[in-house]
């Protein structure tokens, strides 16, 4: 199976000229690269870019209607989307995202036919106190509850496991607890599970070969095209 290397550029870059650099930049330091490489950038972007698999960073769980602001999983998948990140912890904690609306979403885009990139991920507090397996399993059982088997198999699902303390702190997980939770993960749902957090050119390669993950999920570094080519490169 490829490695899944995903991007996701969160609020940024401020216009569409800078994403198309960037995703251009990106674009020709991966061709001939055989990996699965996901561009996840801000909605009004989407539809400007082209050349390498897109995904959105959230959906709205319902399919449509007199909801302000908000985008659905059907829209996303018209503009030929075919990924969609969901319940990253950036959603959890500023727009108050709970499990249940996780799991709402989660049924929205596989009605649709996207796949979900779902992100779990303990806090420092939950760690520290020893709960990190409790709280993935939790937001696991949760977030799947009540979706039918076949549309969870490995080619419908990536989970993302993100531990909190580790995005955007440049505190990347050790490779040894990650691959722990790696294993705790596969044991509850057996399909591919990435790696985000923190991740760069030099430790990207330490969660794929030694931890053992399916691919990466990246932030900060994934707006520096030759970084991100680097840790796409390390990562095969
Ligand atoms: C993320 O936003 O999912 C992420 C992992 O960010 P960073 O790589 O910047 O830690």
């Amino acid at each position: 199976m490829k490695k899944i290397i995903i991007a996701n550029w969160k609020m940024n870059p401020n216009s569409l000229e800078e994403a198309k650099d960037i995703f251009e930049g990106i674009k020709s330091g991966a061709k001939g690269i055989n990996a699965e490489v996901v561009a996840c950038p801000p909605f009004t972007y989407l539809a400007g870019l082209k050349g390498l698999t897109l995904g959105g960073q959230n959906i709205f769980y319902e399919e449509k209607g007199a909801y302000t602001g908000e985008i659905s999983a059907q829209m996303l998948k018209n503009l030929g989307c075919k990924y969609v990140l969901i319940g990253h912890s950036e959603r959890r904690k500023y727009f108050n995202e709970t499990d249940e609306d996780v799991n709402k979403k989660l049924k929205s885009a596989v009605s649709v036919g996207l796949i979900p990139i779902f992100c779990v991920g303990e806090t420092e507090e939950e760690r520290n106190a020893g709960k990190a397996e409790e709280v993935v399993e939790r937001q696991i059982k949760i977030g799947l509850a009540g979706i039918e088997n076949w549309k969870l198999k490995i080619e419908n699902l990536v989970l993302a496991y993100e531990p909190v303390w580790a995005i955007g702190t440049g505190n990347a997980c050790s490779v040894d607890d990650a691959k722990k939770m790696l294993e705790f993960i596969k044991k509850i749902k057996d399909v591919s599970v990435v790696y985000g957090g923190s991740v760069n050119g030099e430790n990207a390669k330490s969660y794929i070969k030694e931890a053992g993950y399916d691919g990466l999920l990246v932030g900060g570094a994934s707006l520096r095209p030759e970084e991100f080519v680097k840790i796409i490169r390390e990562s095969i």
